[in-house]
């Protein structure tokens, strides 16, 4: 029987203080391992967003003018925080979004390091001295922060899709209101907490929670917000940067994938099938960058396939607070049905099942590792973001048309491939079109490299030096003596 911990009322925070929303209205919280309630989450208004967008403008006039050092410093605490609360946010996360709660505290710590890399980079965000035409005349580049921020957040990563965003944010000197996913509050809420009793000032880091399409429309148009980050799908992401195209407001868009991965008749197939069959199971394959599309050469097809299947056979499915649990329920039950439909039209089509492909039983959003091979092209999982436990295997003939259907689709998110040869791993790398490409090992997402994609997948790059350009301008200066 496993034990479930006491799940909080999670508050907004605005202004320095955690408060219910004006209104008193609340949204509840699901645990998708049990189907029940188990919170709930203030659910802010026109009001509340209104005292956010005023705090985070007062917020911004402090932070822009605190050193870039004492910025730095805070942003230490906070992640020595993050570090010492790990373990006890970890079951909080799990219980909101369904991971094995071993995930759920990497996570947490995968934050600590996040914040430590924008803490030494605040201190780096260097301008420059273009050489003069005339004596006498010094011209400069000052890199300012852009402004107050909002930023929106999914429910996959609560607590990874949130940090980036904040720390490139107040590394930078701008302040945030962050619309934290209502499915899964209480672990971003843990973020911010850290924040705020490492000593934020008021108004630089502000939280909120209510109907995203609602908050969204107000927050990007308002005059108030001078920048937006959003991560989520493709097609919503679409619209929030037309609007906020509609206000010239800076934008990062970290959308949808659907990972292509190049297996060649040369690479190791044990390793490769290992650790593919872990990143494709890993938060139940609620992961933009998941690997999705299995493209193995036809000589190693089918040996492939079998490790494959040997591999995602120990996959142990439960609840994510259960000890040697490896992949929890999905996060909602909008996936499983998503899931379950795409199945059903890959079988129709004339996919193979190799296994799984179903619900598991009733209660909970529990579904089987599942693994299809030879999927038709038509079929819509080989053209839309599954975003569940669902690989599909297919054979190819030679590198040139494994490239083609790697860059078939219009995303262009994280790409992988499997080969002993220098020779096509460096042609992999420079023919397929994506943000992201690793090969022959999983070396995405840590925080001093870039995270991000191109074509329909977004712009910008949520990781490394690079983050911080977003969120800064570059005002330039020119004077001479007087
Ligand atoms: P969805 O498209 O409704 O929502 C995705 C995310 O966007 C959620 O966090 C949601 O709160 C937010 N959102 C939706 N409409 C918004 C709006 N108008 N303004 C601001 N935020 C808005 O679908 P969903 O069922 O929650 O997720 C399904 C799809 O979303 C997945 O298939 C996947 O493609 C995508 N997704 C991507 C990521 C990622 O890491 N890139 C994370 C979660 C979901």
């Amino acid at each position: 029987m496993v034990s479930h911990p006491a799940y909080p009322e999670v508050l907004l925070h605005i202004d320095g203080s955690w408060c219910k929303a004006a209104s008193g209205k609340t949204l509840a919280v699901v645990n998708p391992a049990l189907g029940d309630a188990i919170g709930s989450v203030a659910h802010a208004e026109r009001p509340d967003l209104d005292r956010a967008l005023e705090a985070a403008r007062k917020g911004f006039g402090v932070w822009r003018k605190t050193a870039a050092f004492d910025r730095y410093r805070l942003m230490r605490k906070a992640a020595e925080l993050m570090r010492a609360r790990a373990e006890s946010i970890a079951p909080l996360l799990t219980m909101e979004q369904g991971k094995p709660v071993a995930e759920a505290k990497q996570e947490a710590l995968a934050a600590a390091d996040i914040i430590d890399w924008f803490a030494e980079e605040a201190r780096r965000t260097y301008g420059r001295v273009i050489p003069a035409r005339a004596p006498g005349v010094y011209q400069l580049v000052v890199k300012e922060p852009v402004g107050p921020v909002a930023a929106f957040t999914p429910w996959n990563f609560p607590i990874n899709q949130v940090v980036r965003k904040l720390c490139a944010a107040v590394a930078s000197g701008c302040s945030i209101i962050v619309k934290g996913p209502e499915e899964t509050p209480a672990s971003p809420a843990e973020l911010v907490r850290a924040f705020v009793d490492a000593g934020m000032p008021p108004g630089v880091v502000n939280l909120v929670y209510g109907v995203p399409a609602e908050i969204s429309s107000y927050l990007i148009a308002h005059p108030a917000i001078r920048k937006i980050s959003f991560t989520g799908s493709t097609v919503v992401g679409k619209q929030l940067a037309a609007l906020a195209g509609s206000h010239m407001k800076r934008v990062t868009m970290e959308l949808g994938g659907h990972g292509a991965v190049l297996v060649f008749d040369d690479a190791d197939i044990d390793a490769a099938s290992r650790m593919l069959a872990a990143a494709k199971y890993r938060n139940a394959g609620q992961v933009c960058v998941s690997p999705t599309r299995f493209l193995v050469q036809e000589k190693v097809f089918d040996d492939f396939v079998d490790k494959f299947v040997a591999a995602a056979g120990k996959v142990k499915v439960g609840d994510g607070l259960e000890q040697g649990t490896t992949m929890g329920p999905l996060a909602n039950t909008r996936r499983v049905k998503a899931i379950e439909s795409f199945v059903d039209d890959a079988l129709k089509a004339g996919a193979e099942r190799k296994m799984g492909g179903s619900r598991i039983g009733e209660k909970g959003n529990f579904f089987e590792p599942t693994v299809l091979t030879r999927v038709p092209t038509q079929a819509r999982a080989m053209n839309e973001e599954p975003f569940g436990p669902l690989a599909m295997l297919n054979p190819f003939r030679d590198f040139d048309e494994a490239v083609t259907e790697a860059n078939r689709l219009p995303y262009g998110l994280a790409a992988y491939a499997f080969t002993r040869s220098a020779k096509t791993a460096t042609a992999v790398a420079n023919e397929v079109e994506t943000g992201m490409m690793t090969i022959n090992h999983f070396g995405l997402a840590l925080p001093e490299v870039p995270f991000g994609g191109v074509k329909d997948s977004g712009y910008g790059t949520e990781g490394g030096a690079d983050a911080l350009e977003a969120y800064l301008v570059s005002k330039f200066v020119t004077q001479t003596g007087v």
